[in-house]
């Protein structure tokens, strides 16, 4: 048992709803024997889902890739929109965190994979925890790390170890994230993305992240920071960004459902930026911090 009580809010187990303590899977399940399973994340305002199809697509890709079929009475996109809405609709707070994972399923250990499983599928939505508005007025700090981790970075599997070590770096220096760099056949090391976040920054005035790759994750924020900045009018672009353009970078940014957007403003100590803004969140963080939360209000379903 945890030694952490655990909030006694109803979850979805495999279409039933349930206390979350009493949510149990097999031992045999291939998410916990293999880490064999995807997962997303999805925030809620207000009760209702921020870029819910796009999640959902993930979703699908991610399913495909690992050859996981569609659970049973999920077949289609308004099935998962349904069994979401249940569970969102299950918890007294209106901004929240919706987690949804699927495993291959339970069957006796084998690396094989087993074919006709039973999906297992898991859903649960927590309290929305806001940025706190002293990291959003100040920024926040992160540290640079040599991105160890495999190269199916695009798929998002619970197979996080790679990316729980990678934050514990941060942790452990009092840091928010930490900013990973990979070598490439062209020298490097470039930037590929935070231990779970995208990671942009700003150079004369526009928006650069990485190209997308199997190193990295493509965030949902990734497609929506692209129409923001089309709205903003901000340039913005996806090209190999070497980790001296991050330590020299105008502004630095992370985006994730959990973050939105958010300033760094101080990588390893050091501070991001120049002259008068050096150290501060910059005027891109600003419009596009400002965009998203109109975005929040226009597209959540
Ligand atoms: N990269 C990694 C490794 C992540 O875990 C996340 C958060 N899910 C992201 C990027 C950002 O993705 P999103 O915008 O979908 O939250």
């Amino acid at each position: 048992m945890s030694p952490v009580p655990l909030p006694d809010t109803l979850c979805d187990l495999n279409g039933e709803l349930l206390p979350l303590s009493q949510a149990k899977v097999s031992v045999l399940d291939r998410g916990f024997i293999f880490g064999d399973g995807i997962y997303e994340a999805i925030p809620v305002y207000g009760g209702r889902l921020f870029r819910f199809d796009e999640h959902m697509a993930r979703l699908a890709r991610n399913l495909d890739k690992l050859r996981i079929p569609a659970p049973t009475g999920l077949g289609h996109r308004d099935d998962w929109l349904a069994r979401a809405r249940r569970v969102i609709a299950a918890q007294p707070s209106s901004d929240q965190f919706l987690y949804i994972q699927v495993t291959r399923g339970v069957a006796m250990r084998d690396h094989v994979m087993p074919v006709g499983l039973e999906p297992t599928v898991f859903m649960m939505s927590n309290p929305y925890k806001p940025v706190p508005a002293e990291q959003r007025h100040h920024g926040v700090a992160c540290v640079g790390a040599r991105d160890v981790r495999w190269e199916h970075g695009d798929i998002k599997c619970t197979s996080l170890l790679g990316n729980v070590m990678a934050r514990q770096i941060a942790v452990d220096q009092g840091a928010a994230e930490t900013i990973l760099f990979r070598e490439g056949p062209q020298g490097g090391p470039w930037l590929t993305e935070g231990s779970s976040s995208n990671v942009w920054i700003v150079h004369e005035g526009a928006l650069l992240g990485p190209p997308m790759s199997e190193h990295l994750l493509e965030g949902i924020r990734v497609a929506l920071l692209r129409e923001l900045c089309e709205e903003e009018g901000i340039a913005f672009n996806l090209r190999p960004i070497s980790e001296a353009d991050v330590r020299a970078a105008d502004e630095l940014l992370l985006s994730s459902a959990g973050r939105e957007v958010l300033p760094v403003t101080r990588l390893d100590g050091d501070p991001v930026g120049h002259g008068a803004l050096r150290g501060k969140p910059g005027p891109v963080y600003a419009r596009l911090y400002e965009a998203y939360q109109r975005a929040k209000r226009e597209q959540s379903i």
